[in-house]
């Protein structure tokens, strides 16, 4: 988001909405009631004050928290998002979903997120690994590798990941390599980790076009967003021909219709820190971008980007959720109506979260693997995913919303009533 926003892209209250998403699923697939009510609530919120001694002598406290929504299938599993409109409900709703992402996924992990509110991009380096530091202390006795395993998200990156690492494991006494995911490689990063929520999106693209009797380069893409996510997809169909008719960052957009210069707009991106200007291209705005003519809108920002007000003007006949909670829930049953496919966020998204559990493996058994080892393996993963869901589609006569949904809500579901409800 840029400075000069003020509303907060949160329009309606997230975990509301994810909760209502959750009782639609227990509807659908005849869920026990008293399991989807357990399920509705996080099993632990921690709230944290984060004092930092700011560059220029002020101290500024920042608020962060660290939820746990579940973790019947094993230990918790969730990005750290650094962000001004950060709220505990955010945090909470995407918790909830890295609980049935890691569950579609058949990952052994159950779901957390965690959040710091802050603008990261008007914090210097070191008040940034000041922030992170001491928001590490705070809920050091939370997380763990086998309790709680945070990752990247929006505003993070390998160096905060390194920060948490460091802090962690210097309070131990020894290095943690399985504390957190999405470390820089020269720490115990694994190959492959940075670019895998992309490759993930990829792979499901990849798998849609295979059912559609199509090509990835048949397809005209416009993505939003152009961070970790975004940039990454835009190259990676980019080098599989597709042609990318726009890309956009938190500032706004660029438009061709004949193509966008992908490696161009990287490299503009790197150079000038925006994709304004670029060279050959229209602008366009972040609400223009998700209007566009093309074949697959890629929503690879923020939640809340297609709502009921924006959905019937989707000219996209596929939307790739490259974010979490892009689509709301009545956007969703619009588009549902007009025939758009939507590849959910839990799948679409996975790839972050999957190679995440990779680099944990590689961590703990302090034994790594090759980058084709990484790739093929998170293939097999997306894309048995991709095919449970699309069965499941059918076979319910759903979305592939629900039928991720419902997938992953069954999974959680029976291991809760396996292990018996405590005491
Ligand atoms: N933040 C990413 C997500 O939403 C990655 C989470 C992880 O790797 O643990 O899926």
């Amino acid at each position: 988001m840029s400075e000069a926003v003020v509303a907060s892209h949160l329009r309606e209250n997230p975990y509301e909405l994810a909760k209502s998403q959750l009782r639609k699923v227990g509807d659908v697939f005849s869920i026990d009631a008293n399991l989807i009510r357990v399920l509705s609530q996080c099993k632990k919120a921690v709230e944290v004050s984060i004092p930092v001694a700011m560059d220029d002598g002020s101290v500024e406290v920042f608020a962060g928290y660290r939820v746990t929504h579940n973790i019947a299938r094993g230990p918790s599993k969730g990005g750290i998002r650094y962000h001004p409109d950060v709220t505990l409900d955010e945090v909470k709703s995407l918790s909830m979903w890295m609980t049935w992402k890691c569950a579609l996924m058949a990952l052994p992990f159950g779901g957390a997120k965690g959040g710091v509110v802050c603008d990261p991009k008007s914090l210097s380096a070191s008040e940034l690994e000041r922030m992170t530091r001491r928001y590490t202390s705070e809920i050091i006795n939370d997380i763990g590798p086998e309790r709680d395993i945070p990752a990247p998200d929006v505003g993070t990156d390998g160096r905060v990941m390194a920060w948490i690492f460091d802090t962690y494991s210097m309070n131990k006494g020894h290095s943690v390599l399985g504390v957190v995911t999405g470390k820089p490689l020269s720490i115990g990063g694994s190959l492959g980790r940075e670019e895998a929520t992309a490759r993930g999106s990829l792979y499901c693209i990849q798998a849609l076009s295979v059912k559609e009797g199509k090509r990835v380069s048949d397809y005209t893409v416009s993505i939003q967003g152009f961070g970790n996510v975004g940039a990454h997809l835009a190259r990676l169909l980019h080098g599989e021909g597709a042609t990318v008719v726009a890309v956009s960052d938190s500032r706004g957009g660029v438009y061709n219709p004949m193509g966008i210069d992908i490696p161009a707009a990287l490299a503009h991106k790197q150079e000038a820190g925006t994709l304004t200007g670029l060279a050959n291209a229209d602008p366009v705005t972040n609400e223009e971008l998700v209007e566009l003519e093309c074949d697959i809108f890629a929503p690879c920002a923020l939640e809340q980007v297609v709502t009921e007000e924006n959905a019937d003007r989707v000219k996209a006949t596929i939307v790739c959720e490259g974010a979490n909670g892009p689509v709301t829930p009545a956007a969703d049953a619009i588009l549902e109506d007009r025939g758009v496919l939507v590849l959910p966020d839990v799948l679409a998204n996975a790839g972050g979260v999957i190679v995440s559990y990779f680099e944990w493996v590689q961590g703990l058994q302090e034994y790594f693997w090759r980058e084709d080892e990484v790739n093929a393996k998170l293939h097999d993963i997306v894309g048995r995913a991709f095919e449970e869901t699309w069965q499941t589609r059918a076979s319910r006569d759903t979305t592939m919303r629900m039928a991720a949904y419902g997938i992953a809500v069954q999974r959680v579901a029976e291991a809760t009533t396996t292990r018996g409800l405590y005491p």
